[in-house]
């Protein structure tokens, strides 16, 4: 069989090629770690969690527990090393990074017909089939060459949160709760504040001096993860209704619900570090310090071990350059997978990384390429990238998955009913496709040429 160059080790890359070697199609996987590195990638190993340690609920009433579940029934490698590095999080599957990312990385390692080869690809390889998944920081030199093959590039701004050292927040002010006793009911760290702390630190973050972007570059924020002052500037209580809001908490030492409080998140296992959810910021590392230590009860000897920060998001306008299997129209060995081609998130990368891998192994093997049906969540993010969950017009941007991707239910029924209905619709949908992803037995992998 021809071999497929995978460029990007990421949550997408190694979802892909793990996938293509399980059915025997051999695969060289570049990735341009360790020599190279973006400025959120830290670690050496692959399939690295740059912000969260999160990969959300794992509810399977909520579009993204349903998209761990089929990933499951199809032996997803990342969600399988995601289940063996759980950490407790409530209801979301929260793993342990290094470990999670450290797992990926021997699977491919102990994978029979990959081949890892390290280093930046600044030009695609002339010939052969190709799978582009190098995320949404691709390096500058990549994405030039990218630009010559589609066209102009896309693009608007995240941020991500900062995380800090366990034994330099102040236990004496955090309490440990889940909202409403979800999940372990203590899996989070929340520092509470009261009314007159709140706007004081509300007026701190609008005052604060942010990161400024290039003149040319307006910045557009993904909706889902606004940095606390947009918010804060969209009004003094976004916040208070938005990540830091009380509901569900009850402070042990008042017996009251505070007015707002910062929750944390475990990050390792060992909770060792925590990150401060929700705080996704452009403000400067400077005033993020002088901000969170005094304006946050709790953190005045605050110790951050990573810093808030900004960055760039690189995708392509799949629905008008994309085939229904996600190969390039005008050069079809080429595919994208992953956040480059319009999914927003670890676990709908690594999904993405995954249909193209049944899309390409059909295309080697002169078969059909059967898609998941649009009631399922795998293919409710192919009917997103691919633009049918969308009317023609609809301007192309990352999306997380969402039940409103998905095709819509018929017949009426009462909102709290609809999650069971699609979880339920999804779950059958699934089961009658499984067959045409041919999923190989676990164990002994089969033979790659
Ligand atoms: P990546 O996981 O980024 O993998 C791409 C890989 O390609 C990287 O290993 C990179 O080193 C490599 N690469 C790039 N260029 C080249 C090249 N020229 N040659 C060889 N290799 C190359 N999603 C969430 O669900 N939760 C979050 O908290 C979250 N936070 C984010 C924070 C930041 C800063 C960013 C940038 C994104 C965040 N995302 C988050 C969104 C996104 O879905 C994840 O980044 C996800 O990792 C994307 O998967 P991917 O496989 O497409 O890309």
């Amino acid at each position: 069989k021809q071999r497929v160059t995978v460029i990007g080790g990421g949550l997408a890359g190694t979802e892909c090629a793990y996938q293509l070697s399980r059915r025997g199609v051999p695969v060289v996987l570049r990735e341009m770690k360790p020599q190279k590195r973006s400025p959120a990638h830290k670690s050496d190993t692959l399939a690295e969690l740059v912000c969260s340690n999160s990969l959300r609920s794992d509810n399977p009433e909520s579009a993204i527990g349903l998209l761990h579940a089929e990933l499951r029934a199809l032996g997803s490698l990342v969600l399988s090393a995601a289940d063996a590095n759980r950490v407790p999080a409530g209801d979301a599957l929260a793993v342990e990074r290094e470990r999670f990312s450290a797992a990926i990385t021997e699977s491919l390692l102990r994978q029979p017909g990959v081949e890892l080869v390290a280093g930046e690809v600044e030009q695609l390889p002339e010939d052969g089939p190709v799978v582009i998944a190098t995320g949404p920081l691709t390096s500058d030199a990549l994405t030039r060459e990218l630009e010559r093959h589609v066209g102009t590039r896309l693009y608007f701004y995240d941020s991500i949160a900062p995380i800090l050292s366990a034994d330099s927040i102040d236990m004496n002010v955090a309490f440990r709760q889940s909202r409403y006793g979800k999940g372990g009911g203590d899996d989070y760290l929340n520092l509470p504040m009261t009314k007159d702390e709140y706007y004081r630190f509300i007026a701190e973050v609008k005052a604060g001096q942010k990161v400024v972007p290039h003149a040319f570059e307006e910045p557009k924020y993904f909706e889902g993860c606004l940095p606390i002052e947009v918010m804060a500037e969209r009004g003094d209580d976004t916040l208070a209704y938005g990540p830091m809001k009380p509901v569900g908490l009850r402070d042990p030492r008042t017996g009251q619900e505070p007015y707002a409080v910062v929750q944390l998140r475990m990050e390792d296992v060992g909770g060792t570090s925590w990150n401060m959810v929700g705080f996704q910021t452009r403000l400067t590392w400077g005033e993020q310090k002088r901000i969170f230590s005094s304006f946050i009860p709790g953190l005045q000897q605050a110790e951050f071990l990573r810093m808030g920060q900004i960055h760039r998001n690189t995708f392509i306008d799949s629905p008008r350059l994309l085939a229904k299997d996600l190969s390039l129209k005008t050069e079809p060995r080429l595919y994208f997978a992953g956040q480059i081609s319009g999914v927003e998130g670890y676990v709908e990368s690594a999904a993405c990384g995954y249909l193209v891998a049944l899309a390409l192994h059909a295309r080697l093997t002169g078969t059909e390429f059967v898609p998941p049906p649009a009631t399922t969540a795998m293919g409710a993010l192919l009917r997103h990238v691919t633009g049918e969950a969308h009317p023609p017009d609809y301007p192309h941007q990352p999306s997380n998955i969402s039940f409103g991707i998905f095709s819509p239910l018929t017949g009426r029924m009462k909102k709290a009913e609809k999650r069971a209905a699609y979880s339920a619709r999804a779950k059958q949908d699934l089961a009658a496709w499984l067959p045409h992803a041919g999923v190989p037995a676990a164990g002994a992998p089969e033979h790659v040429d």
